[in-house]
């Protein structure tokens, strides 16, 4: 089953995270892929390391992509985004996990770092290694859309972000 998490509104990596507990629950394991989302430490790398093999975040973006300071050529995030599909393919290759999550994956595609082509061969190549794949991020192409199964949209109806108040610890990282 494809799943795609998809609009401007909070709760579109968390929703994931939510379908990975589930996951584990059912004795299953769970790999999330992050993209653009740079080195920094969210609250869910700490936690997740408490699950150990059962449920693995790896982090393969290099941060914010022509905004807020970002010092890096728009050359440099495309191959950090290859090469997250690279360790990707790695990691799923022994059918280790059943629940795959592509983080942020949408906004790669609409910022032109990879062609939705790309991931649409890979989407096809994963899933018989997978039992699941989530897809999430701002701006979902209308291949991924139309392909997956699932698709929420969540709708910003207020964010304190808009008063101009900064990111809460445990809410948003
Ligand atoms: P979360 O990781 O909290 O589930 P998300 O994955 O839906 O959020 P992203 O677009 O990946 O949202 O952005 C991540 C960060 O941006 C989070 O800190 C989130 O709180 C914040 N955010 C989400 N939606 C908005 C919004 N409409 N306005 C401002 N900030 C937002
Ligand atoms: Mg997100």
């Amino acid at each position: 089953m494809l799943l795609a998490f998809t609009g401007n509104g909070k709760g579109k990596t968390t929703a994931a995270l939510g379908n990975a507990l589930r996951i584990l629950g059912a004795k299953k394991r769970a790999l999330m892929v992050q993209f653009i989302k740079g080195p920094w430490r969210s609250g869910e790398h700490a936690s997740v390391t408490r699950l150990g093999p059962d449920f693995k975040i790896i982090s393969t973006g290099k941060g914010f992509v022509g905004i807020l300071g970002d010092s890096l050529s728009f050359e440099e995030h495309m191959v950090a985004v290859e090469k997250g599909f690279t360790i990707t393919k790695k990691e799923i290759a022994s059918g280790a996990y059943h629940l795959l999550i592509l983080d942020e994956i949408h906004n790669a595609i609409a910022l032109g770092l990879i062609p939705v082509s790309f991931v649409l061969s890979f989407l096809d190549y994963a899933k018989d290694k997978v039992e699941h794949i989530i897809t999430t991020g701002r701006d979902a192409p209308k291949e991924i859309l139309e392909r997956a199964g699932l698709v929420t949209e969540m709708r910003a109806v207020k964010h304190p972000f808009e008063k101009g108040e900064k990111a809460v610890q445990g809410l948003d990282f």
